[in-house]
């Protein structure tokens, strides 16, 4: 049973180390909101699965928080039926993004984008499902995007991976609720991310304009709030999923948009 602490009238806050004995696999971990996502995660108590394709920087954050490094390229199938099957929690996050027309777009590179960003989650879940269920308990937490409820010009591939995600994360929910486990989205706006940094320096040069012009002008163009979000309150979000008062929270998808899908 949940434990619903009284906060005499002030906002519940997560209790500490609420997530001790439990094992968090985290895809992306290496960098960003992933990277985030595992100190999180590993703060609330959790021994974490650093799970990344950059080596050195898995190794890197899995040795600063106690937790251990998995290598391996998730593009490959073979390589992530290799993963651990035994995590309680799964957050499903290792992200690219392309941009470029659809007569435009490389065919190999929309079908890459697929594998790392709906089958490897696909088959993450699928693997680790037997566990949660056996303990009657699990969280899985996708890292989708403002991207998995509105679409974007030039980004085809990375637009129908996330609402591609969005449909698995309910699908999910619907089987995983009699066991124990929910499955929830987040979706933010622009994250203060190399994935983000990246865009934000190509689109400069591309318009020669300044790189805060392009935050301004291009980024925050449709966010009420005018900044990016920090990796650090994603990953707050996605540990509250999994936290002790979530457990009614299902088949949701929580936007941290800045008021992008309030128009
Ligand atoms: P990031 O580029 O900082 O980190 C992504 C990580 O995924 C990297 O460490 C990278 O090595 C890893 N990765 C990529 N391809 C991989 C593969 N084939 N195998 C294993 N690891 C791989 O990106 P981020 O901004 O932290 O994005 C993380 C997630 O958040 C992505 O799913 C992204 O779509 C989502 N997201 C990001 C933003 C944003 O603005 N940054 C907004 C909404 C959603």
């Amino acid at each position: 049973m949940d434990i619903i602490e009284s906060t005499g009238g002030r906002a519940a806050a997560p209790v500490g180390r609420f997530l001790t004995g439990r094992k968090v696999l985290v895809t992306g971990a290496a960098s960003g909101i992933g990277r985030a996502c595992a100190r999180a995660f590993a703060e609330a108590g959790a021994h974490v699965y650093v799970v990344d394709l950059a080596g050195d920087a898995a190794k890197a954050v899995a040795e600063e928080i106690g937790g251990t490094a998995h290598v391996v390229d998730l593009s490959d199938p073979e390589a992530v039926d290799t993963l651990p099957d035994d995590a309680d929690v799964v957050v499903n996050n290792a992200g690219l993004q392309y941009v470029a027309p659809i007569h435009d777009f490389p065919v190999e590179r929309f079908a890459l984008i697929q594998r790392v960003m709906v089958e490897a989650p696909f088959r993450i879940v699928r693997r680790t499902l037997p566990h949660m269920y056996e303990r009657g308990w699990g969280r899985i937490v996708n890292i989708s995007s403002v991207h998995g409820l509105r679409a974007s010009a030039f980004k085809s591939a990375y637009v129908t991976a996330k609402h591609a995600l969005e449909g698995f994360s309910k699908v999910a929910a619907l089987e995983g609720a009699p066991h124990g486990v929910t499955s929830n989205c987040v979706n933010p706006g622009y994250v203060r991310t190399p994935l983000v940094e990246d865009q934000i320096a190509g689109q400069a040069a591309a318009h020669g304009i300044p790189a805060d012009e392009v935050v301004e002008r291009i980024m925050l163009d449709r966010t009420a709030i005018k900044r990016l979000i920090e990796p650090a309150e994603v990953a707050q979000a996605a540990l509250f999923l999994c936290g002790p008062h979530a457990g009614f929270i299902t088949g949701a998808s929580i936007p941290l948009d800045g008021g992008w899908t309030a128009r």
